[in-house]
């Protein structure tokens, strides 16, 4: 057998007619920039989120960006998030001149830790990016309790929990402003680069409209700086699609989530996914802590089946932020996670035979290497 981490080709097979019609009307309509399928979907997608307005983006790392210029965030303030997460949810950061301070993530469930929140906190800092992780909601309202007092504006990093509910709200919907990706392998993704932000607030999304297409609002005029942070509208016409699917592709990797704990609980060594029990997760990756982890993936590698790191290194140990000036040891959490994690394949047409056989050399795999305890060198949380 041969497995894949996300096989999107699987996926696209299941709705191969309707795309198929999306683009062929695109193309014979001729709209390929701003066109009505963008409008269309940023409508759904606003709907769907349960925000009054969306808009539709280049990429999720361009949301960010642009969220953070809708905010004036620059030079000589600071955004507080935390280390394991994706490069981007940083680059953005340092991309508008701004400084990213971290926060550690939470030791149970690997999102931001709001505990450790406020120590962070400086006369400087504008801002929280909290990252929706493998599509686990952030605590959030604690994290908007300490925004709120501290006079702090929120970017939620929605872009691996498309769907994800905390009290009954998506994400995405509850800070200031969300962003999302639909990079092919996310929850919803596009067949190319394509992303969103999404706010409740009707300023916000004029300047974000604004900036993603040159600050231009006609053409000929231009009311503030902005650059081509554009969505294609094919990509737009296939969102629209998918769109009408996601809800139960949702409900399909919960289902996956839930067969693999069934199958998993009882192996030793094995850190499960945490459940949430605050609210509602959507299995952007189905996520397990392993001993021995590069040598269980090479092992897993040779029964077919392919696995991820989400993610092997956490940025404040990256090169590319070295300016920042950390060392090994400053986040302990993020840095065991890092250590541990293995991501199993996860997407929702993955099949009950497929799961049982992933499950069973992922133990056969554990046992002939020898087993080995996950949680022998616990660090402290920092509290
Ligand atoms: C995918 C991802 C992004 C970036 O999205 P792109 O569309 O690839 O630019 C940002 N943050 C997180 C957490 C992601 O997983």
């Amino acid at each position: 057998m041969q497995i894949a981490l996300v096989d999107v080709v699987r996926q696209f097979r299941t709705i191969e007619a309707d795309v198929r019609r999306a683009l062929e009307r695109v193309l014979e309509k001729g709209d390929y920039v701003m066109g009505e399928d963008v409008a269309a979907f940023e409508q759904e997608f606003a709907q769907f989120c349960g925000t009054s307005h969306a808009v539709g983006v280049s990429s999720g790392t361009d949301a960010l960006v642009l969220a953070l210029h809708a905010l004036d965030i620059g030079p000589g303030e600071e955004v507080v998030t935390v280390p394991f997460t994706f490069a981007a949810t940083v680059e953005a950061i340092v991309t508008v001149g701004a400084r990213p301070v971290f926060v550690d993530v939470d030791r149970d469930t690997a999102v931001l830790n709001p505990r450790q929140l406020e120590k962070v906190i400086t006369a400087r800092t504008r801002a929280i990016i909290p990252v929706h992780l493998y599509g686990f909601p952030c605590d959030m309202d604690a994290i908007c309790e300490i925004a709120r007092r501290r006079g702090l504006r929120i970017i939620e990093d929605a872009s691996q929990a498309h769907g994800a509910e905390f009290g009954g709200q998506r994400v995405g919907a509850i800070g200031d402003i969300g962003c999302f990706s639909f990079y092919p392998g996310k929850n919803i993704g596009a067949f190319g680069e394509a992303g969103a932000v999404v706010t409740q607030h009707a300023e916000l999304a004029d300047r974000i409209r604004l900036m993603r297409n040159h600050g231009s609002p006609d053409k000929y005029h231009h009311v503030r700086l902005g650059w081509n942070y554009r969505m294609d509208t094919l990509q737009a016409a296939i969102l629209r699609v998918k769109l009408r699917h996601l809800e139960r592709w949702n409900e399909a990797r919960r289902q996956v989530a839930h067969n693999y704990t069934r199958r998993l609980g009882a192996v030793d060594g094995l850190g499960l996914p945490p459940p949430c029990v605050y609210g509602r997760q959507v299995f952007h990756l189905y996520v397990v802590r392993v001993p021995r982890r590069d040598q269980l993936r090479e092992y897993l590698a040779q029964q077919g089946i392919a696995t991820g790191v989400h993610y092997p290194i956490p940025l404040h140990l990256q090169e590319a932020f070295a300016e920042l000036g950390h060392k090994a040891g400053d986040f302990p959490v993020s840095e065991e996670w890092a250590g541990k994690v293995l991501s199993l394949p996860t997407f929702p047409e993955l099949e009950d035979g497929e799961i049982a056989y992933v499950a069973e050399a992922l133990r056969a795999g554990l046992t002939a290497l020898g087993g080995g305890s996950l949680g022998a060198e616990r660090t402290t949380n920092g509290e």
